[in-house]
């Protein structure tokens, strides 16, 4: 059975987990992906919501833009907007972790201490576990066994797509506007994709996606 996707909700961006009012814990990503694929959907004329962390980047214009911090937030306002997508594309660097306190005032500096952990809410997992026929794409980073890695998590999650990074000390993902991906899909189609520009990339994960027939 196809489905006409009309309505795409995207994720971008890091999420902050605050520490305290002043101090968070966070990662690299600058969010460029994720806005180079909402972009790419508007263009095609498609309805999209950008959820996202914080970044530098302008949210394209035409675009619902939802703007987030932590994970927590993230995963409310994909949850509230799932319902009505189509097609789901979660490039968000989501926090593993977060503080399991986060101090209403600044803390004092007073030598060496420690913050308790604890584990975030796998979103993509959630909405691969909700999912009917919403068509769900994620994306993975991985230092070894890129593929296998990629695989595993396209099932653990019920993903139709992965879009898999490979994390190399001479390529810097979360600056290099060129990026080396494997893309696997649920029937086990692979594609490998070398030194694309993300915009262009943006462009063939998208086409991927609203090609992509959940049988
Ligand atoms: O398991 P891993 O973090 O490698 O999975 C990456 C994929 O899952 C990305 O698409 C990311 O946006 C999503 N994810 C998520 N919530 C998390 C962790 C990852 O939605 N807590």
């Amino acid at each position: 059975m196809g489905v006409v996707i009309k309505r795409v909700l995207v994720t971008a961006g890091p999420t902050r987990e605050k520490i305290d009012p002043v101090r968070y814990i966070s990662n690299y990503s600058t969010g460029m992906m994720g806005y180079e694929i909402a972009l790419a959907a508007k263009k095609r004329g498609l309805f999209v919501t950008l959820v996202s962390g914080p970044t530098l980047l302008l949210a394209p214009k035409g675009v619902k833009f939802v703007s987030v911090e932590s994970a927590a937030d993230m995963r409310k306002a994909v949850l509230k907007f799932i319902k009505r997508s189509d097609c789901v594309i979660m490039t968000a660097a989501v926090a593993d972790w977060r503080p399991k306190y986060s101090a209403r005032r600044k803390i004092k500096k007073c030598g060496a201490r420690s913050i308790e952990l604890v584990e975030n809410p796998d979103i993509l997992a959630e909405v691969g576990r909700m999912k009917k026929k919403t068509v769900a794409v994620g994306f993975a980073l991985e230092t070894e066994n890129l593929e296998k890695n990629a695989l595993k998590k396209l099932k653990d999650k019920n993903l139709d797509i992965i879009v898999a990074n490979r994390l190399t000390k001479n390529k810097n993902i979360f600056g290099d506007k060129t990026l080396d991906v494997v893309t696997i899909d649920r029937f086990g189609n692979r594609t490998r994709i070398f030194n694309k520009r993300k915009t262009k990339l943006a462009e063939i994960i998208l086409d991927k996606a609203l090609k992509f027939r959940i049988h």
